[in-house]
């Protein structure tokens, strides 16, 4: 190699997305419009109609750049989260606001705390900028934050928590994370990333928002790309006191986030019809994934998000089992769960459709 890299970026594994429905027609021989993709936690609904018209009407303005404040949809974020505009980043995705954030605090010489099988794009965000990962054991295959708590060193300037956690689908309890935060150095920042927060139990919701008040060292990391239904997009944010937020900003790419995505995320934020069609949805369809895991004797991580970790063995064989019958799931060896595989909640159709050829190809 003659081009100059520092070893930190020369040594990061790229991230590995789930198999596209494209690249798997190709490769086996199969119709695209008969694959079933349960990869990658996407919301089995596709676009709300609503963000789609928004969306519609958006293109005329694609002349011009974005507007770089996003001062719609923070308006409509500020109200809806009751917090002022000026703590209000928005990212292109919520894979952004983890690397703002990552951007804004570390270098060499200092470090991240966040959990042995966590989400992937902390360990990225991490190690791009060179600072050193601290990466805590799990705990029942969750984050076992008293041991990150103790992990946080005299340089951590960062600790990533995800809850729900992906890939595991394992999940906090406010009251373990307020603790948490009660703990946390003041200079020490806490993402707090809810990617999943739309498809909990009511019984189990709360609102961290409030916790903004309190810790001008949070933040809280949301997402359309989920029960919003709006991954290809890419629109997310991250809700933090004024000098975090403008910290991240200073990081931010001017125009991260386009003008039809602003568009399309102020309808779907809106749309609370479509996100409780994608909540029950989810309930019903991981209910049934899960009773039939148990049922087949497979042992499983209980979701609290759009997903679930399954233990099959040989997951590479039931993997490419898996695809020669049109299915893609989620290999998970990269995580360092090389027995499991994590399947997204599809249509009711689709799911019937994975657990047919799964109970085939494990022979259960
Ligand atoms: C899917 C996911 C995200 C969201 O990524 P986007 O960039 O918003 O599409 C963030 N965090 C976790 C833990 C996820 O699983």
């Amino acid at each position: 190699m003659s081009i100059q890299a520092p070893e930190y970026v020369r040594s990061i594994a790229p991230y590995q997305a789930g198999k596209p429905i494209s690249e798997l027609a190709r490769e086996y021989g199969l119709q695209p419009e008969r694959i079933v993709k349960l990869a990658s936690n996407e919301n089995p609904l596709g676009i709300p109609a609503s963000a789609r018209d928004a969306m519609v009407a958006a293109i005329g303005d694609l002349g011009r750049y974005p507007d770089s404040n996003g001062f719609e949809l923070k308006a409509a974020l500020s109200q809806r989260y009751a917090v002022p505009p000026e703590w209000i980043t928005l990212g292109n995705g919520s894979n952004d606001i983890l690397e703002l954030a990552a951007h804004a605090l570390l270098q060499p010489g200092v470090s991240a705390v966040y959990s042995q099988y966590s989400f992937a794009v902390y360990a990225l965000a991490t190690q791009e900028t060179g600072a050193r990962a601290i990466v805590v054991p799990a705990r029942s295959l969750g984050h076992d934050l008293d041991a990150m708590r103790a992990a946080i060193a005299a340089d951590t300037r960062l600790v990533f928590i995800a809850n729900p956690n992906n890939p595991t689908g394992t999940f906090l309890r406010a009251d373990a994370i307020a603790a948490f935060l009660a703990q946390v150095p003041r200079d020490v920042v806490v993402v707090l990333d809810e990617a999943y927060n739309e498809y909990l139990d009511p019984s189990l919701r709360f609102d961290s928002t409030l916790w903004l008040r309190e810790h001008p060292n949070l933040v809280i990391s949301r997402t359309f790309s989920k029960a919003y239904g709006l991954a290809g997009l890419r629109a997310g944010f991250g809700l933090a006191q004024a000098e975090l937020t403008d910290l991240m900003n200073r990081v931010r790419q001017p125009f991260n986030v386009s003008t039809v995505a602003q568009a399309a995320a102020i309808a779907a934020l809106d749309d609370a019809d479509f996100l409780q069609r994608s909540y029950e949805l989810n309930r019903r369809g991981l209910a049934r994934l899960q009773s039939a895991f148990a049922q087949m004797g497979f042992e499983y991580v209980p979701s609290h998000g759009n997903f679930v970790l399954v233990r099959v063995g040989d997951a590479d064989a039931v993997f490419e089992g898996l695809l020669r019958a049109g299915i893609i799931v989620r290999p998970v060896a990269n995580y360092g769960l090389p027995q499991w595989l994590r399947v997204t909640v599809g249509l009711p159709e689709e799911n019937e459709a994975f657990l047919e050829a799964f109970a085939r190809v494990t022979g259960r």
